[in-house]
């Protein structure tokens, strides 16, 4: 069979793929494919299912702003809910029925002479002019690799075994990062014992959670506009603390609120000094609960240090004591400073994009276009994590980019675009240079924010605002060629 040919290809149907497909439809380009590798939509609520997952940034942010959801049974949802409001999204703006499921993409390399991104995939291959990149930020499950061998029960925590009951069991946690912290109150009280093993303790605020009341539900149903300013309100108190990000001396002073939290609900001064980060808060992602720290404090959970090793049926702190335990989970994380996309991603000379970000530090214009890959559009890219937003607002308006950029590409007759290098340099070096009194690179801390060679891939130094106005297509920030590979002007 031969190539299908599309205008537009995106790979992954999670949140950004949903919202891409949409942004299209509403712009009028039909012509397009949504690839995803999995069997439904909603990308990390389809394959995280641990008991507690939920999201940390209020539902009514996180949530795509042209479809509000009055029906939120809480100020933080669930998982199960989360997963069905995206399903019911993509039905409701008609674009389930163009995602194709079960379809991996395995390689994708831009043919300068046919001007076209060329798909390989487990259903054969693609053509596309466009290539819309949304395979997930934190999508690739890191497990460490620890010298020896556990002959139990082992799984990471976006891959849990729901046949596996926990009851009873001997249980350890290695990792103690922003899933870790929503499973671990849910599983300490059936456990016999709950080993957790911690590398660094981070910080972790109180969480305003409370179920939304029907009468609630109601009045945002009937008056829209209270759903819209309970979002605006969410949203103004997460900008005002992200001024706290960007001034690291200011943070220190709302570090207050976390220790403060920590001393009331941490009474033994032993396990608190384990639990009191060395970094000022921000640092590393803010985790926000009310039962992790009263879950450690149990009889049955003891917290350990970072695990070393693994024995048949223990895992071995670095401090030398063996935990004897049947199951690990491991609540590890993903992989972000090394994204897969990266690696099955080539210019039209066949470099990967990892090879680029091997030489280079990972980076992009915008998070969104990269200089040297003409027509590529990757979403939640470098640098576009603000840190105390929802990432929905970014998706949304990344979404709007690519559509405006097609839609520019199909009204001017382009074969191409490529952002300028000048552009994406001059916006790089600004972003670089924001980045330093932020708390993310001066709050004494080495996170996943940063690669190996320091370099702060991650986070968006500005605010929420600047971030929804700057992402915006504009056709000057790109070197446009015609069907001829000739340059013209945008
Ligand atoms: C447990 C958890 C909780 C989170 N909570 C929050 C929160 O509260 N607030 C917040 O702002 N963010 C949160 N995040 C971040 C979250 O990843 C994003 O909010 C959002 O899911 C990103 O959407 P996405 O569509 O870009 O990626 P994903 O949701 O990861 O979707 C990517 C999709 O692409 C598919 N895919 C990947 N590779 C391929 C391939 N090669 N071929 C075909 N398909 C492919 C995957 O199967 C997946 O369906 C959380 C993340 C996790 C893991």
């Amino acid at each position: 069979m031969g190539a299908r040919d599309v205008r537009v290809a995106v790979i992954g149907a999670g949140p950004s793929g949903i919202a891409t497909a949409i942004a299209l439809r509403r712009s009028g380009i039909t012509d397009y494919v949504v690839l995803e590798k999995g069997d439904d939509v909603g990308g990390t609520w389809r394959e995280n299912t641990y008991p507690g997952c939920g999201c940390d940034v209020p539902s009514h942010w996180y949530s795509y702003s042209f479809d509000p959801n009055p029906f939120w049974s809480r100020f933080y949802s669930r998982q199960p809910e989360i997963q069905r409001y995206f399903r019911a999204s993509a039905r409701r703006h008609d674009v389930y029925d163009d995602i194709r499921f079960g379809v991996a993409v395995t390689a994708a390399r831009w043919d300068p002479a046919a001007q076209r991104w060329r798909l390989k995939t487990s259903d054969g291959e693609y053509t596309a002019q466009v290539l819309a990149a949304a395979p997930g930020p934190l999508h690739e499950p890191v497990v460490p690799s620890l010298p020896g061998t556990f002959e139990g029960t082992a799984f990471h925590s976006a891959r849990w075994d729901h046949g596996h009951d926990l009851t009873g069991k001997r249980v350890a946690v290695i990792g103690t990062g922003a899933s870790a912290i929503q499973f671990i109150p849910e599983i300490a009280p059936k456990v016999a014992s709950l080993h957790v093993f911690q590398r660094t303790p981070s910080w972790v605020l109180s969480k305003l959670d409370f179920s939304i009341p029907w009468t609630a539900q109601y009045l945002m149903r009937t008056v829209p506009i209270t759903g819209r300013a309970v979002r605006l309100g969410i949203y103004a108190v997460h900008e005002a603390i992200g001024v706290a990000f960007r001034h690291e001396a200011l943070m220190r002073r709302v570090q207050t609120a976390a220790r403060l939290q920590l001393f009331r609900q941490v009474r033994d001064a032993r396990l608190r000094a384990k639990l009191s980060p060395s970094f000022t808060l921000g640092c590393k992602r803010i985790m926000v609960s009310n039962t992790y720290y009263p879950a450690l404090t149990r009889s049955n959970v003891q917290v350990h240090p970072a695990a070393a090793r693994l024995t048949a049926n223990s895992v071995i702190g670095a401090d030398g004591v063996a935990a004897a335990v049947d199951t690990i989970i491991y609540g590890t994380g993903f992989e972000i400073t090394d994204p897969p996309v990266a690696r099955y991603v080539f210019d039209g000379d066949g470099n990967s994009l990892a090879s680029r970000w091997s030489t280079d530090p990972p980076q992009a214009y915008l998070g969104t276009a990269i200089a040297g890959f003409p027509n590529l559009f990757v979403f939640l890219g470098p640098n576009l994590a603000p840190g105390h937003a929802s990432v929905l607002g970014t998706i949304e308006n990344q979404a709007q980019y690519v559509a405006d950029a097609v839609s520019a590409m199909a009204r001017s007759g382009w074969a191409s675009l490529q952002v300028r290098p000048e552009v994406h340099r001059r916006y790089n070096e600004a972003v670089a240079k924001a980045l330093g009194p932020t708390v993310y690179n001066a709050g004494g801390c080495s996170s996943y924010y940063r690669d190996a060679e320091g370099h702060n891939v991650a986070n968006w130094p500005w605010s929420v605002a600047r971030l929804y106005r700057d992402l915006r297509f504009r056709a000057g920030d790109y070197q446009v060629t015609n069907a001829d590979r000739d340059l013209v002007n945008a």
